[in-house]
Order: structure tokens, then C-alpha cells, then sequence
């Protein structure tokens, strides 16, 4: 049934099969958030690409160790080497200490993936608690002739990288190209090359996160800390490596090249990158000022935004765009998916009612295929939803009595769109699961009572207010023969 996984690989440029380094079980590190400021949408896109690429691998009986850590020291205004940390920075702004922003903005984060029903991963590692692997690395580095020392801040040689190996093979671009695209080094550079990028920088005076090291004060640039961990966690050699595609042509290759220099090994054999979140085909990012935060989109304010949306159908409408093509926000896409996600929900809420027959006239065996074959190639999300509407419309029809279903399919089409509905895509039942209805429910109920009460002692101004004040919210309260209902106007 399961075939054979096979993935795109940045590195090779094409779809390969996917063989790990030990059978049955998969390594994964992703790059996950700089903690200095929210989350935004285009930013959750990566992780919940991710965390499908996670489910999907569990749900095929890997071991998976998945690795996502905290950027909390090192990243750079601007990523270049130069400017404040971003942690001081907001830290100063908000008159904080550095560790207070990252404790606020670290658990900001952990929230917003817990309301898109994201998995934790099975190791969430910090830059700031890997200090010391970071620091041994460079001295490694160092004592194999890759990187020199200025004034207390480390570079990394890339020229000399070069000479041995390719350091632009991730984006496929030669040295020299690269060199074009940047410039010349001014009289107040102290680095050797256009292109060496700092692995330890030095402290100033007002610099408030540091640490004491074999050059000084001062803290780890931003790309040493995620080979540091994704080494220290899965091996100088692990299989999967990803994160969004504007990591590739820095981040990540100089991730590779550091890794490399340090432990004479390729440090990725597959290197995955999910592609932008777009509005109005313009890149959702902090400083386009389009990037809106998931709690605004739950609510709908924001000026872009028509009205509120709910994270499942959020996560659905993410869903339904492949992790490599851009996915444009748009209210009318999400529109569609709210729709969407209700249909199938509907579709699986009727599976347990279906009547059984001695024939069925739809292949369910094959459907199930199909659903295996989307995901096997390339993490196909959108060709396994369109396959998992066929599963709904297939119940609707069984269920109007238009089409007939044995015994076995009906387990097969059950088990089959549970797993790929809730364990692969994530998505989960909106009224049964969130602690806030069970809440509301309770409320109602209380308020019902009260109604009740009220009318029994016949005082119906008392009613008839309660009644009003819950339309203001647009809950509307209904007396029927079989008792009173109340329900939500969407
Ligand atoms: P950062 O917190 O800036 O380090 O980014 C965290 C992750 O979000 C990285 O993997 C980025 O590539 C990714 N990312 C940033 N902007 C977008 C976007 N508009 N769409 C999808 N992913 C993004
Ligand atoms: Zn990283």
C-alpha cells in the first residue's frame, strides 16, 4: 500500500526516493522562529508545511526524530554581520530583559501552533543552551584552517571553503557569481573575503546577550547554532533537513559549508524548502507590513481581512496549495476552504450512519491508492484532498441512497479517511475538541436554566431580555416541541 516515499531534494534539484540512513527510522531538523516579535501567517505556512511532512512520515510507521529549535541569540538585524542583535533590540524597545522577550515570544509561538493543531517536535533545542557546542564547533573549524579570528570575531573563510568544496551547490551558483552579487569590502571591513560571514562576534559595550569565550565576549552568528544542534541531536549526517526557501542561498548554505569544514561531511542528504506565503503576490513578511497575525485572522481584524477564520480552515486552505508553489491569501480562497473543511467534516460525521450493502459501486481500494500515491509523491496535499472529496462525495451519495457500499469497503473508506483527514492532514473537529465550547456549551446551558426559571414563574420580561441580549451576540434561542435549541449565526 505505502509504495515508495519520494521527495524533491534542493540539493539534486529533482523528486528522489527516499532512503533513510536507518531503516525505519527518519532524522528531521526544520529552522524554527526567531523569537524577538510574533509569529505571522507566512511563517506558520513553513511550519504546518512541516509538521504534514512530520504526520506523514509517522503515519508510515518511522521512528522520527524531529528536530525544530528556538532561535533565541545571534540573528542580526538584516542578517548581515552587523547592527544589534534582534533579542536587544526589541529588548530595549520594550524595556525588557532580552530573556523576557524570548520567554514571551517563545510561548506566543507554542500557543499558535497548539491552535493549527501542529505536533510538538520530539526535541525543541535553543540557541542560548548551546552555547558551548557552538563554541566547540568554531574551534574545530578553526584548527581545520576555515575560519580566522579579528578582534574577537570569527569568520568563516569562504574562498578558501571554496577551493575543496562547492559553496554554492544548494542554489547551484558558482563562486564567482556570488561574488558579483555582493559588495566590494569597504576600508572598515576586517574580514578577508566579500563573502566570509561571522561564526562568533564580538561583544560592544551595550551588547546585553553574551558569553565568555576563547576570543572574548561575545555571541554566536546565526547559522552556527543550527549545525551545532542539528549535529548534536541527529548526527553528523541526518536525512532531512528543511525550512522556508529564503534560508537556501544563506542560512542553509552556510550551514552546509560550516558542517562540512567542521566534521568533513555533507551534513544533509535531503534538503526540503516550502515556499511563500503571498498577498496580492507580494511576500507575507514584518516588514512588508502584510503580515498578519494568526489571532487577528481567528478574529478578523485586520484591515485585509473581510471577517474572521477559524485555524482549521485556515490549516485546510494551507492544505490545499502543494509546499512548493506559493499559496496567495486571499478572502475568497478562504472562503472556499471554510466550505471545503465543512463538507468533509460533514462527510465523515455521516460515515457511522451509512446503511451496508452486498455491492459497492465505487473502488474503494483504489481511492485509498490514490490517497497514498498523492502523498508518496512529493507530499502532494492538494491531489490527496481531491481524493479525499471523492471519499466525500461517495458517503453523500450512499447516504441519499444513490450508491451502495459493502461492509469491508465501509471499514476500508472509514479508516481511510480518518487517518488522512485527522492523523496525516492534521485537522481535527472544531465543536468537539476546542475546551472553548465545552466552555460555551456549559454557559448555555446555565443561561437555558435561567430561562426556564424565569418563564415558570411566568416573568417574561426577564425571558425576553435574556433572549435579546444573547441576539447582540448572535445566539439565537428557539422553543420547540422537543425543548428549547440554541445555535451560533455564522
Ligand atoms: P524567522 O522567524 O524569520 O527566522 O522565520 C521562520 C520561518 O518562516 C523560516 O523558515 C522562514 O523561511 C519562514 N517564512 C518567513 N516568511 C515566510 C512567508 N511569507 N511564507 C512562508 N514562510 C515564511
Ligand atoms: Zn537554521
Amino acid at each position: 500500500m505505502q509504495n515508495e516515499l519520494t521527495l524533491y531534494n534542493t540539493l539534486s534539484r529533482s523528486k528522489e526516493k527516499f532512503t533513510p540512513i536507518n531503516s525505519g527510522m527518519a532524522g528531521m531538523y526544520v529552522c524554527g522562529p526567531t523569537v524577538y516579535s510574533d509569529v505571522h501567517l507566512g511563517n506558520c505556512r513553513t511550519f504546518i508545511s512541516f509538521d504534514l511532512i512530520y504526520r506523514y512520515l509517522l503515519h508510515l510507521g518511522f521512528k522520527v526524530r524531529y528536530v525544530r529549535n528556538i532561535t533565541d541569540a545571534g540573528h542580526l538585524e538584516g542578517d548581515r554581520d552587523e547592527g544589534d542583535d534582534k533579542f536587544t533590540k526589541k529588548a530595549k524597545l520594550e524595556q525588557l530583559e532580552p530573556m523576557e522577550i524570548v520567554q514571551k515570544y517563545t510561548l506566543g509561538f507554542h500557543d499558535v501552533m497548539r491552535e493549527f493543531n501542529a505536533l510538538p517536535p520530539s526535541i525543541e533545542p535553543t540557541a542560548t543552551g548551546h552555547i558551548c557546542e557552538q563554541i566547540e564547533m568554531i574551534k574545530e573549524i578553526i584548527a581545520n584552517g576555515y575560519a580566522y579570528e579579528k578582534n574577537g570575531t570569527v569568520y568563516f573563510d569562504v574562498e578558501k571553503y571554496n577551493k575543496e568544496f562547492s559553496y554554492g551547490q544548494l542554489t547551484n551558483r558558482k563562486l564567482e557569481e556570488l561574488l558579483e552579487g555582493t559588495r566590494e569590502l569597504g576600508g572598515q571591513d576586517e574580514k578577508n573575503g566579500r563573502l566570509d560571514f561571522a561564526l562568533w562576534i564580538v561583544a560592544k559595550p551595550e551588547t546585553l546577550m553574551k558569553w565568555l569565550s576563547p576570543w572574548g565576549w561575545g555571541f554566536p552568528g546565526w547559522h552556527i547554532e543550527c549545525s551545532a544542534m542539528s549535529s548534536k541531536y541527529l548526527g553528523d549526517t541526518f536525512d532531512i533537513h528543511g525550512g522556508g526557501m529564503d534560508l537556501q542561498a544563506t542560512h542553509h548554505t552556510n550551514e552546509i559549508a560550516q558542517s562540512q569544514a567542521c566534521n568533513h561531511k555533507a551534513p544533509v542528504n535531503y534538503w526540503m524548502h516550502t515556499n511563500m506565503l503571498t498577498v496580492n503576490g507580494v511576500r507575507m513578511s514584518k516588514s512588508a507590513g502584510n503580515g498578519f497575525l494568526p489571532g487577528e485572522l481567528f478574529t478578523g481584524n485586520h484591515a485585509l481581512l473581510e471577517k474572521g477564520y477559524s485555524p482549521m480552515a485556515v490549516r485546510f486552505f494551507m492544505m490545499q496549495t502543494h509546499y512548493r508553489s506559493t499559496l496567495d491569501f486571499s478572502n475568497e480562497a478562504l472562503q472556499a476552504s471554510e466550505k471545503g473543511y465543512a463538507r468533509l467534516m460533514n462527510a465523515i460525521k455521516l460515515l457511522d450512519k451509512l446503511k451496508t450493502a452486498d455491492t459497492s459501486t465505487s473502488n474503494i481500494a483504489d481511492l485509498k491508492q490514490k490517497c497514498y500515491d498523492a502523498m508518496n509523491d512529493d507530499f502532494n496535499a492538494p491531489v490527496l484532498v481531491a481524493n479525499l472529496f471523492e471519499g466525500a462525495r461517495i458517503i453523500n451519495s450512499v447516504n441519499d441512497s444513490k450508491e451502495t457500499i459493502t461492509a469491508d469497503d465501509l471499514a476500508t473508506l472509514k479508516s481511510m479517511m480518518h487517518s488522512f483527514v485527522f492523523d496525516v492532514l492534521g485537522l481535527k473537529s472544531e465543536q468537539s475538541n476546542s475546551g472553548n465550547d465545552t466552555a460555551l456549551k456549559g454557559v448555555m446551558e446555565v443561561i437555558l436554566d435561567i430561562r426556564k426559571d424565569a418563564k415558570e414563574r411566568k416573568d417574561f420580561a426577564a425571558s425576553d431580555k435574556l433572549r435579546n441580549d444573547l441576539a447582540k451576540y448572535k445566539i439565537t434561542i428557539k422553543d420547540t416541541k422537543d425543548g428549547v435549541t440554541w445555535s451560533i449565526e455564522e
